[in-house]
């Protein structure tokens, strides 16, 4: 990884221009080589045609004029050696037993050739051609007819012709070729240059970007609109920071809570404990009266405590659990009696409904604590003389509680938010009621512990649902929900 971040040739810049040179430049070479051979093969038969019609005109010379019969005919000799000067060759005529007895050369004549091409263009009265590329040579064996409508063989016409100048024409169309490949493959790497350096700057920009965030130089929100997904990256970037931003703002502020949630208790226990020591003649009951208050703050010490650890301790995944088989109409009942109190002091009514008995398996101490942070909410999130209806319901596989409110209920932009732990909707309002904005944490950490899903509903003014599902059966592998 460490290497990556130093390797030049690992950046995408370097990899797009790479890619689109090479792409481009072996796309042209490739036409190029293409067209040359496209263009050398046409050449070549065309050169093939032409001394072809020459041999088929010249044969049918020799047969009219009997050549063989009478081989000093200026006629046929001169018409050989101006198509040997022609096409810069040299021309044998054979006859049929394959004896020289025409050679433009004047070097084999009364010589036998008894080559492959001539046996098999006797034998097949075709024309043999072949060209040696290597050699640069043209090979052509045109059978001669003894007559001009026959199809009996009786002699060979084999022209060899050099091809040096077609060679030549072609290198220079190759030449040509190669400097408009290099022009092209300049210009393909120019462009590559430009393009690379188009495509990667809006990732450049983002990373500068966020350097100047990481560094604090600057906070403002990342704007890099050139491309779709740059514009996607980042609204969610902007998405993700500000709900950093907000998380930490809330962590901050739960801080501070939770200093001055703790503080308060000992604060109490510390006036009350040196009031005592200040009046030595103070009554039995107010020593009594006191101690009572004492304890009560310490208790109140400790339920935050325990709050805070159950968190800590829920973190730690489902090994914590002790799960049994329990009586969720129950267990419902019980939560409701202790949240009785504060209800009544809200003048809120709570209304249970349960639609048939349930046993599931779960872990009785957590998942009370869960409902309980719910129908807490419901109530202290509540108006005066508001309601709190709760339901349990089952099938055949889990079982549903539903806790509805008719209270004050939580802006639609802030329903994801409410369950990130220290989050508090409305914080100045929110201040006014208890709470560290744990609570709902905590719950879906323990739903989520018994591979159950929480939803929530809310309309602002109107009040707000809490859904929970939960299997009735505890399974250690993770079910899907
Ligand atoms: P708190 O300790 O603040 O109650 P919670 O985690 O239980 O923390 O809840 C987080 C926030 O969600 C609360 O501060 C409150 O703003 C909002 N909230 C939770 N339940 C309700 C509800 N039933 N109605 C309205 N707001 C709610």
């Amino acid at each position: 990884m460490k290497n990556i971040r130093k390797r030049f040739y690992w950046s995408l810049r370097f990899l797009i221009f790479l890619s689109i040179s090479l792409i481009g430049i072996l796309s042209v070479a490739v036409v190029k080589y293409g067209i040359i051979s496209s263009v050398r093969d046409q050449r070549i038969k065309l050169r093939q045609n032409d001394i072809a019609s020459q041999c088929l005109i010249i044969s049918n010379h020799i047969t009219d004029y009997d050549y063989f019969n009478n081989p000093a005919s200026e006629m046929i000799n001169s018409e050989v050696m101006q198509l040997a000067t022609m096409f810069s060759g040299r021309i044998l005529i054979l006859n049929k037993e394959f004896k020289i007895v025409k050679d433009t050369f004047d070097l084999d004549v009364g010589k036998s050739d008894i080559s492959k091409q001539a046996i098999i263009t006797f034998r097949n009265d075709k024309t043999y051609i072949d060209y040696d590329r290597k050699h640069k040579l043209m090979e052509v064996c045109f059978p001669i007819h003894k007559k001009v409508d026959s199809k009996e063989v009786t002699g060979l016409l084999m022209i060899a012709v050099s091809t040096d100048s077609l060679e030549e024409t072609i290198n220079k169309v190759n030449q040509k070729a190669n400097i408009l490949l290099f022009i092209f493959s300049a210009i393909i790497i120019f462009l590559a240059f430009f393009i690379s350096i188009f495509l990667t700057g809006p990732i450049n920009r983002i990373i500068s970007h966020l350097s100047t965030l990481v560094d604090g130089r600057s906070s403002d929100e990342l704007q890099v609109y050139s491309f779709k997904e740059t514009v996607l990256f980042s609204d969610k970037f902007n998405l993700l920071f500000a709900r950093m931003k907000s998380i930490d703002e809330s962590r901050q502020e739960f801080v501070s809570n939770v200093s001055h949630e703790l503080k308060t208790p000992m604060a109490s226990i510390k006036v009350l404990a040196d009031s005592l020591l200040s009046d030595e003649s103070a009554p039995r009951e107010l020593y009594i009266e006191f101690l009572r208050d004492i304890a009560d703050e310490i208790d109140r010490e400790n339920r935050i405590i325990t709050d805070l650890l159950s968190l800590v301790r829920l973190d730690k995944k489902a090994g914590s659990l002790d799960i049994k088989q329990v009586n969720i109409n129950e267990m419902v009942e019980e939560v409701l009696k202790l949240v009785k109190p504060l209800a009544d002091d809200s003048h809120v009514d709570i209304v249970f409904e349960s639609f048939r008995p349930i046993m599931a398996e779960v872990d009785k101490i957590k998942l009370s604590q869960a409902l309980m942070n719910l129908v807490e909410n419901a109530v202290k999130y509540n108006n005066e003389i508001g309601w709190v209806h709760v339901s349990i319901n089952s099938d055949h596989k889990y079982f549903y509680i539903k806790v509805s409110d008719n209270g004050i209920g939580i802006p639609e932009d802030q329903l994801d938010l409410i369950f990130d732990r220290f989050y508090r909707v409305d914080k100045s309002h929110s201040r006014q009621i208890n709470g560290t904005g744990l609570g709902l944490a905590l719950t879906k950490s323990t739903v989520i512990l018994h591979h159950g899903s929480i939803k929530v509903n809310s309309i602002l003014g109107d009040g707000t649902t809490f859904d929970i599902r939960i299997p009735l059966v505890y399974s250690e592998k993770i079910i899907v929900v």
